[in-house]
């Protein structure tokens, strides 16, 4: 047992997850033997306990779930497959709430061409919903590097929001032939919904992420709002600001990228 501890600031970039793996590995190491330093982590109790049960039925149960499978099936490398399948938002309940209001606005819009439109508002948010799910407020990114992974947060954060986006558009993308919808309407929830994925991964540098799920998904609504005044659908979802929708996703990414790998 050596006389070193974990100083305040190391500690502290630690618990806000800005340090590198390697370090942050060693970080854990140390808390792993060191009574000390643990004890000068704030945590919560309950939070740990429940999330150590979870993550040892996710990475300890030798038969390897169904969402798992699939990822590994579709190369996905099996550490990031073991970890996304972890997540909290790739729950089955999560999926379920997808699927339910997924159906839900295809069963309107079938009944009342005027709710088409929720379909697509709705899409774009649904992301922005698991993602700000995944890192909640009981969700801190502290007991998620000391109970799973060295892996640093930006990185974390894109694996996640890229899997909670993609399994969105790929149920949204199912869900969108049955719309009684022109084949070009029935699509336009889709780059508004890369859109605002990649405004909340942007934002969450400045922000905590559910606060910028929130922020994103307020100015969705905003958008969608103002194109309702000022015109019709057309004018939120047609061609001109289909291109703005591209063009602000390829900015955010871009943004998000310049700033996770600074
Ligand atoms: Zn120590």
């Amino acid at each position: 047992m050596t006389s070193w501890h974990i100083p305040d600031d190391l500690r502290g970039s630690y618990l806000e997850g800005t340090l590198e793996p390697a370090l942050a590995m060693s970080v854990d190491a140390h808390l792993d033997r060191c009574a000390e330093c643990r004890a000068a982590v704030p945590y919560d109790k309950d939070w740990l306990e429940a999330s150590w049960a979870r993550l040892e039925t996710k990475l300890v149960t030798p038969r390897p779930g169904l969402s798992e499978r699939f990822l590994w099936h579709v190369g996905v490398p099996d550490h990031l497959a073991r970890l996304l399948s972890a997540t909290p938002t790739m729950s089955r309940a999560w999926l379920a709430a997808v699927v339910a209001v997924l159906a839900f606005a295809v069963l309107a819009a079938r009944e009342q061409a005027e709710f088409l439109p929720a379909f697509l508002i709705a899409a774009p948010v649904l992301p922005l919903a698991g993602i700000a799910l995944a890192y909640g407020p009981r969700v801190d990114p502290v007991h998620e590097l000391v109970a799973a992974t060295p892996m640093s947060g930006p990185r974390l954060l894109l694996a996640r929001a890229t899997a909670v986006l993609t399994v969105s558009v790929v149920l949204a993308g199912i869900a969108s032939p049955l719309l009684p919808a022109p084949p070009g309407m029935s699509a336009a929830w889709l780059l508004p919904a890369l859109a605002a994925g990649a405004g909340c991964l942007a934002l969450s540098n400045r922000l905590p992420v559910p606060i910028a799920a929130l922020a994103v998904g307020g100015v969705w609504l905003a958008i969608v709002g103002a194109g309702r005044l000022f015109g019709d659908w057309p004018a939120v979802f047609g061609p001109a600001p289909q291109i703005g929708y591209a063009a602000a996703a390829l900015l955010l990414i871009y943004r998000f990228h310049r700033l996770s790998t600074r």
